[in-house]
């Protein structure tokens, strides 16, 4: 059975629940009893709250990207 984590909103709590696939986006209970959670997504860590990290900057971009004119191929 897979194993997803949850973040408990209202405690801050992190956890995990072992459950079937098709219950992965239920209602989860944190172990202090809250119920206010979001299941945390496996592949995307996020740390904090910051709604979603801002892109990196264009490497040596003066004046057109690489790649995109024709350049490199
Ligand atoms: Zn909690």
């Amino acid at each position: 059975m897979p194993r997803y984590e949850y973040r408990c909103r209202s405690c801050g709590d992190t956890f995990e629940l072992s459950r079937p696939m098709a219950e992965s986006s239920a209602p989860a209970t944190c172990p202090s009893g809250h119920d206010d959670t979001v299941k945390l997504l496996s592949t995307v860590a996020v740390g904090g709250t910051a709604a979603a990290p801002a892109p990196a900057p264009r490497a040596g971009g003066s004046g057109g990207g690489c790649c995109g004119g024709g350049c490199c191929g």
